[in-house]
């Protein structure tokens, strides 16, 4: 079998897989997919893995894992606007360890009840460490977020910053987190990563097109301009980058970070002009950071403006689980 990139695998053998029901309002390619069961409100549902030595490192602390494996699926939904709900966990460890599970039951429950998540269901069974969380959410029919709604002219903004997660992992691999308020902002940034589910339901009305940032920025501002079938010019100057981060690493090596490193749980979101002066509002409402890193154009790719105001093409994307593979 030719070598096929996470995305072309996902687009070749799933997209088209099963029966084509005609409640199926969206399917896969968005962040969580959206259901019409007629009722008020369209049913959301997304599923992520987190797999030991994959998606954390295998000494992560056990409540750090429980509250990611959460924490992921409500960003996904928080890129569709939905209110989660209802959550399925799918288990599987290598063996019982009592105070591991303790741990992670600990973490993922303490979301949960911060988001009103009931879990209903699940499975366990032996195998490598892996978490799975199918997460169902509900989201009003008039005004869903999506990837595919961006136009020439719209705004591109983040949330919060960019790349501190990536960097805590880097310091955690390379041995070199040091005993300082910076390094433990990074390294709680990588576990505790905070979703943006009541920024999503605030952008319902107002973003053009929204993405949850899991897998770099490049690679999922990269997803609504597919979705869109626009481009982009982003400013690298204008990047949300921490304190924590701007401190630990040279400007380059930070920018780095925020457009190729993964695990952010921001969004990035488009909005058309003229609705861009809203966005402070909920912005200071929710004490949520908005910045605008860039405009959308009619022509495609993605153009960067470096730390000079130089055009300059990005080299590489964001993280795809297939590309690095033999
Ligand atoms: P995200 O990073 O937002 O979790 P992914 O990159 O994992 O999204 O997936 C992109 C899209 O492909 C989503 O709509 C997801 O539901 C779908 N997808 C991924 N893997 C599969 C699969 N094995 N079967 C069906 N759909 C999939
Ligand atoms: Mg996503």
């Amino acid at each position: 079998m030719a070598k096929r990139s996470e995305f072309q695998l996902i687009e070749e053998v799933f997209s088209t897989l099963g029966a084509d029901r005609a409640d199926v309002l969206l399917g896969v390619g968005d962040d969580a997919a959206l259901v019409d069961t007629g009722g008020s409100e369209l049913i959301a549902l997304c599923v992520d893995t987190l797999t030991a030595g994959v998606h954390f490192p295998l000494d992560t602390p056990a409540a750090a894992v429980g509250y990611k494996a959460l924490a992921v699926n409500l960003s996904d939904l928080a890129a569709m606007g939905a209110r989660p709900q209802w959550a399925l966990l799918a288990l599987s460890m290598p063996e019982v360890d009592s105070a591991w599970l303790d741990g992670f039951r600990q973490g993922l429950h303490a979301l949960a009840l911060q988001h009103d998540v009931a879990l209903i269901g699940g499975d366990t069974t032996r195998g490598a460490l892996a978490a799975s969380v199918t997460l169902v959410g509900l989201v009003e029919r008039s005004a869903v977020l999506r990837r595919a709604g961006a136009r020439p002219g719209d705004g591109i903004y983040v949330s919060g910053s960019l790349g501190d997660a990536a960097a805590g992992l880097y310091l955690l691999q390379n041995d070199q987190l040091l005993d300082q308020q910076s390094d433990s902002y990074l390294l709680e940034r990588l576990q505790r990563p905070q979703p943006r589910v009541s920024l999503g339901q605030a952008l319902r009305e107002l973003a053009s097109a929204a993405i949850d940032v899991s897998d770099g920025l490049l690679a999922d501002l990269g997803h609504i301009l597919d979705r869109s079938a626009v481009g982009a010019i982003v400013d690298l100057r204008q990047l949300p980058l921490s304190s924590a981060l701007r401190q630990r690493f040279e400007i380059d090596q930070a920018a780095a970070f925020a457009l190729h490193g993964g695990d952010d749980y921001e969004l990035c979101l488009t909005i058309p002009a003229a609705r861009e002066t809203e966005l402070a509002k909920i912005s200071a409402t929710l004490g949520v950071a908005l910045t605008r890193i860039g405009t959308i154009d009619a022509k495609p790719g993605l153009r960067l403006l470096d730390q000079n105001g130089q055009l300059q093409q990005p080299s590489r994307q964001g993280y795809d689980h297939f590309a690095r593979s033999t």
